[in-house]
């Protein structure tokens, strides 16, 4: 993962303010593309739920009617499915569109949907649905992004794009941007989690820096968490919820569904509305700061703390990585291979322990020495390639 890759492709659009002066508006310090969140008068955070798939008419009806009134601002359905493998349910396709038409007539509430090509755009603006996303088998094809904001061109329907299913920023901001040139504004990213190789315990594992980089480039741009798809757990939404929502998210995006066991798809993630309710009532939401004078004067003390003890993590690194050479040194003075397995083991499992004893989760200690080593090993292959 490159995150700072698509910087230098940003292609700045030129606007004239009214004195005639040139700006120069990019994605990045366009406030407008808020515009949308902002002016809609939800419950913070903005929620979007409903079902992983539309199955019946019935299921879309009795969900929509379970969810009015609990603070929900849209109704979510997929409509096609993109399967991983040939054999699951595809979807209802179009005819789902008529029952999210019906279920917004009786209920209110704006409906959402996957688009994955031209056709189901047309189709979804057909039906007038509020809200199109982008989903993460679809947002890793430039020709496909590219194919939707065509498709889309200057619309003002609210658009979100689901993170790609590999853990690339670049390709993620490219989804975006590519919307954001074919004059969209009403935009949003969602954050679904990234697929990994390694079991762990997420169905797909949040990398919150990702998502927190993405925050840092565009400071207007709604972020919405799915906990479904990065836990694929039912009983692990409320705890990735408020990780979220600790971590100034503008919203959530919930699968939903009245009989969650007997989905058609992704069953062991839905909740029921009931379940949903429950959840939100034990979600905390935070405020972004406060005025309180004692709380700035704290924060200021312990973040210098932080930064002193970050200091001194790199220094400490620094001189561990002079130690790496000196290894890089004697192996090359012996013509010894620089990967040595066994030592490897030994020290991660030796650190595993002690991490434990410091208070650090097994999963940051493994991901920490995996970096240290890597670093160690380039230090290593400089010295012994020399
Ligand atoms: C979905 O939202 O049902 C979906 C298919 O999600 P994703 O694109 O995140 O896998
Ligand atoms: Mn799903």
């Amino acid at each position: 993962m490159n995150p700072g890759a698509s910087r230098d492709f940003f292609m700045p659009m030129r606007i004239f303010d009214n004195s005639k002066t040139a700006i120069m508006v990019t994605m990045e310090n366009d406030a407008s593309v808020r515009n949308w969140f902002d002016s809609l008068s939800h419950n913070n955070p903005l929620v979007i739920a409903g079902p992983c798939s539309a199955e019946t008419e019935d299921q879309v009806m009795e969900i929509a009617r379970g969810l009015v009134g609990s603070g929900v601002g849209f109704y979510r359905a997929g409509i096609w499915k993109p399967r991983t493998r040939p054999g699951g349910f595809e979807g209802v396709g179009a005819i789902g569109l008529k029952w999210l038409v019906r279920a917004k007539a009786e209920t209110g509430l704006p409906m959402a949907v996957e688009v994955a090509n031209a056709a189901h755009v047309k189709l979804a603006l057909e039906h007038d649905i509020d809200m199109l996303w982008i989903g993460a088998r679809t947002t890793v094809n430039p020709f496909a992004v590219q194919e939707i904001a065509d498709a889309l061109q200057g619309t003002d329907k609210i658009v979100l794009v689901k993170n790609p299913v590999n853990p690339d920023l670049a390709l993620w901001i490219g989804g975006i941007e590519r919307l954001y040139q074919a004059g969209i504004r009403n935009l949003g990213a969602v954050h679904r989690g990234f697929s990994t190789y390694e079991k762990t315990k997420y169905r797909n594992i949040p990398e919150w820096q990702i998502a927190i980089e993405l925050q840092s480039r565009f400071p207007h741009l709604p972020v919405i968490c799915d906990p479904s798809h990065i836990t694929g757990r039912r009983d692990m939404i409320r705890e990735v919820s408020q990780q979220a929502l600790d971590l100034n998210y503008d919203g959530l995006m919930i699968e939903t569904h009245i009989d969650p066991d007997n989905a058609w798809s992704d069953a062991a993630q839905q909740v029921t509305p009931s379940s949903l309710k429950e959840i939100f009532s034990q979600l905390r939401i935070r405020n972004k700061t406060t005025q309180e004078a004692s709380f700035h004067e704290e924060i200021a003390k312990l973040r210098a703390q932080i930064d002193a003890a970050d200091t001194k993590l790199l220094e400490i690194l620094g001189s561990r990585m002079k130690v790496a050479e000196k290894i890089g040194a004697l192996k090359k003075s012996e013509n010894v291979a620089v990967l040595q397995t066994r030592r490897w083991i030994e020290v991660l499992e030796k650190m595993m322990a002690e991490g434990e004893r410091q208070g650090l989760s097994k999963d940051f200690v493994i991901r920490y020495f995996k970096a240290v080593h890597q670093e160690s090993i380039t230090h290593q292959e400089k010295i012994i390639n020399q």
